[in-house]
């Protein structure tokens, strides 16, 4: 069986599949919900109390399930993380790496790629997919497999997505045979609202007291103005607090018990100034790629454990199917993290890219870094996530037998994800009204 780890060995899932044999009836299949977030950073819900959102929505699926604390995206923007998140595979190798600004180009997803929906499809389950964002639209692909997919454009209000999902409710729901569903919040993204009454939150409001005068979209606001990063922050936070809301609204509308499945995920991280940008796309430090991943098992399988091994969105599909029984496909890249969930089960090297803006392509080992920066003038920075989270002191020049052991895995990974790379994939083109909306939401010139 290529490309899987080891067959959980929980008691839970080994009573089921035990259960079925002995019984010769199909056990009950958990019902699956797939959140992915768009634009949300590790630290919006796992970090300190003044930098964190209050999110009492995730950190609920927390206890019932599992945290990892080291998610990585591979790449810093929508496209090529969900079209890793989907399919299994990597950037390099499904091949959705580039949008330019101007022409917003974005490659189609492959037909042979193997999606969540089609795998759980084939395994008996209804799908359905209520998502936003330009980058996902069903013709660049992410429909594939799905018997329902409503896109609803860049909308970046949750409350939005979460009721088209109820107004489904009975189409989803109501057949009595397993469903999946995949939603996809954007409220995070920019621009940054304040949205109320998360906005009051004592948190944000510590951090608001700096923002007279940052009214509306906080994110247009100049960034030469005082307090720009605070006052951004907040904003963002309190969509962050938003969107968890929700979540929970959509859950608990949906029915989700102890006994379903969810995964919440979030495609890139967003950055304040940290290493001097804004937004995201451009760089793979921390605050673009490190994102939240929280899996909550059925029947609270391994509840309340976190996993501080970094594991990427590549990882996710792999472990779910692992997690189901059900045979992962031979394109997958990820390996199943169910090992390190149980405590047991070694961690691997992640490759992370970014080639939209600017070239940089990166490693993660245990706690090292290794970025190389530029295609000409080629830069290297290095380092030691334990002691410098943040990453702000390099120390590429001083542990350089570390850099190079780090470049020599980076370079053999990097070219045997090429090799298996698809080839010409066809390209989807925006018709005037898109392109008119994106450049009224600052997308395009
Ligand atoms: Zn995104």
């Amino acid at each position: 069986m290529p490309g899987i780890g080891p067959r959980p060995r929980s008691t839970t899932i080994m009573a089921v599949v035990l259960g079925l044999a002995a019984t010769g009836c199909a056990p009950p299949r958990p019902n699956i919900v797939l959140v992915s977030i768009d634009t949300l950073r590790a630290d919006a819900v796992y970090g300190k109390s003044n930098r964190r959102a209050e999110t009492p929505v995730l950190d609920g699926l927390a206890e019932r399930g599992v945290r990892f604390e080291y998610a990585y995206a591979p790449s810093s923007w929508t496209a090529p993380s969900m079209a890793t998140l989907v399919s299994g595979m990597h950037p390099i190798t499904h091949g959705v790496t580039k949008g330019s600004p101007k022409a917003f180009n974005q490659k189609i997803l492959h037909g042979r790629i193997v999606t969540w929906a089609e795998a759980l499809k084939e395994a008996g389950y209804r799908t359905h997919a209520v998502v936003t964002n330009g980058h996902l639209l069903a013709d660049l692909g992410f429909d594939q497999g799905f018997d329902t997919y409503r896109h609803l454009g860049w909308q970046g209000n949750g409350n939005v997505v979460t009721r088209s999902l109820l107004d489904h409710k009975e189409e989803i729901a109501g057949s009595g045979e397993p469903w999946f569903v995949w939603l996809h919040y954007y409220d995070p993204h920019l621009s940054y609202l304040w949205r109320y009454p998360f906005a009051k939150s004592e948190s944000i409001q510590k951090l608001a007291e700096k923002c007279a005068g940052y009214r509306g979209n906080v994110g247009r606001v100049t960034s030469r103005r005082p307090n720009w990063t605070v006052c951004a922050r907040a904003g963002y936070l309190s969509e962050v607090a938003a969107t968890d809301a929700a979540i929970g609204q959509a859950l608990d509308g949906l029915g989700v018990r102890d006994r379903d499945l969810v995964v919440v995920a979030a495609d890139h991280g967003e950055e304040f100034r940290e290493h001097g940008g804004k937004e995201h796309g451009f760089t793979l430090y921390e605050e673009v790629t490190r994102v939240p991943l929280i899996i909550a098992f059925p029947n609270r399988w391994h509840a309340g454990n976190v996993v501080e091994s970094p594991v990427g969105l590549v990882d996710v599909l792999p472990s779910v199917l692992e997690y189901l029984g059900i045979e992962p496909s031979h394109l997958y890249q990820g390996k199943s993290f169910l090992g390190l969930v149980a405590g047991r089960g070694e961690q691997r090297p992640l490759i992370l890219a970014v080639d939209r803006f600017r070239r940089v392509i990166g490693i993660v080992d245990g706690r090292w870094k290794l970025l190389k920066i530029g295609d000409k003038n080629r830069r290297f920075e290095l380092y030691d996530l334990a002691n410098d989270p943040h990453e702000r002191k390099n120390l590429y020049a001083e542990r350089r037998e570390i850099g190079d052991r780090l470049d020599e895995i980076l370079v053999d990974s990097y070219q045997e994800l090429k090799r298996r790379r698809f080839k010409k994939l066809k390209t989807r083109d925006f018709d005037r009204d898109e392109v008119k909306m994106l450049k009224a939401m600052g997308y395009i010139e």
